[in-house]
């Protein structure tokens, strides 16, 4: 393969030239908007602590595989972030362990959408009303947010950086079911709000990201951290700063996302045969997950190896070949350094299992049916050793 297929990352689109008739979210939310997507979060538990405002150490159950941005998002609010552990082989919470951790401190449940697959939403939906909890769906990874249509979620939490589905470069928003509340609106009203600058330097700096994307590229900036995605690590976060989305920028976002190639088809069809190896395909369609569209583009594709030392060959093997193919996480969120400080954590058994046979394939725009079965082929090579 001549340069280098980029593990995640879109284009950054244009806005829509005419203006917008629909919301990109549905009406049943009200939007508002932010400098990322943490601080999207950030708002989000601080309007779920607003219901017990006398809570000395309000506490916010998150998965314990995921994204550090979620320690540093309830830290910034004020509560104590939770861990729980996830499922046997699997990103999404373990139920009864949510259960079990659910104390009078509690005040919301973080669920999050892995790489494109929702999480059981209608299922901790009903923990939720039976604790008297707020459900946030965090969507940052996973375009459109299940809630926008089945109204589930009290929150949902939306990024637009670069490494998301819908890629400006940065921002977030939070959505909110039925409308913000007095209280609400003026959590909103005291953030600090950031210009929104999408003039002439955005428009240069998007069109030099879009020619760092291409494969040629990309082999040559990969040590440059322009997509964010390379290392894994606490970012504290301090204020949650607002940001306005230009409308019809979201609609140009939009209207990229969905004609993406479905690039997520061409892995079930030709990593199929690697499920008799051991290999488990998280693609919605075996493991039980929610009402998951086929029809829409994944961030990127996930599988899990049969062990973790066949993981790091076939990553080690992709690479080579220049295929970008991750670990993603590398560890149970409490493994990452910095965060066991700031958290409350049991058991993570199942997320340390999950950190060490996880790998991620690229399933952006510029990957052919080809680039698939390449790998395939890798994957299939490496497995046969095994045997
Ligand atoms: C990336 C991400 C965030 C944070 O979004 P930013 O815009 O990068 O701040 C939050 N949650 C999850 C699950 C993410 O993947």
């Amino acid at each position: 393969m001549v340069g280098k297929l980029r593990p995640v990352g879109s284009r950054v689109p244009l806005p829509v030239s005419t203006a917008p008739t629909d919301s990109a979210w549905g009406d049943h939310y009200e939007a508002a908007y932010f400098a990322s997507g943490t601080d999207a979060l950030a708002m989000a538990v601080q309007m779920a602590c607003l219901k017990s405002p006398d809570m000395p150490e309000p506490e916010v159950i998150i998965p314990a595989y995921g994204c550090p941005d979620l320690v540093a998002a309830v830290r910034c609010a004020g509560a104590v972030p939770v861990v729980v552990d996830v499922e046997d082989e699997m990103p999404f919470l373990d139920r009864s362990a949510l259960i079990e951790s659910i104390s009078t401190s509690t005040v919301a449940v973080v669920a999050v959408n892995f790489l494109g697959i929702p999480e059981r939403l209608e299922a901790l939906s009903v923990i939720c009303r039976e604790h008297g909890l707020c459900l946030i769906e965090d969507s940052a990874q996973c375009f459109p947010p299940l809630s926008c249509h089945s109204l589930v979620a009290d929150s949902v939490v939306v990024s637009f950086g670069r490494g998301k589905p819908i890629n400006l470069m940065g921002g977030g928003a939070l959505l909110r079911r039925g409308h913000f509340s007095e209280k609400e609106r003026s959590s909103l009203e005291n953030c600090p709000q950031q210009s929104a600058n999408y003039g002439v330097p955005w428009r240069l700096k998007r069109l030099l990201f879009n020619v760092v994307l291409h494969r040629f590229c990309f082999s040559l900036i990969e040590k440059i951290p322009i997509l964010g995605i390379g290392s894994t690590t606490l970012v504290p976060h301090s204020t949650i700063t607002r940001k306005q989305v230009p409308e019809r920028l979201l609609l140009g976002g939009v209207k990229a996302f969905y004609q993406r190639p479905l690039v997520h088809r061409w892995y079930d069809l030709h990593l199929l045969p690697l499920q008799n190896r051991g290999w488990i395909l998280l693609n919605g369609i075996n493991r039980g997950e929610a009402c998951l569209d086929r029809n829409i583009p994944r961030l990127r594709y996930a599988v899990l190896a049969p062990t973790s030392g066949l993981r790091d060959e076939c990553i080690r093997a992709l690479t080579v070949a220049g295929i970008g193919a991750t670990a993603l996480y590398e560890s149970a969120i409490t493994g990452i350094p910095g965060v066991a400080p700031l958290v409350r954590a049991g058991r993570v058994t199942s997320a340390k299992g999950f950190a060490s046979r996880l790998m991620t394939l690229p399933s952006h725009e510029d990957v052919s049916e080809r680039d698939v079965q390449v790998i395939a082929k890798i994957m299939g090579n490496l497995s046969q050793v095994c045997d």
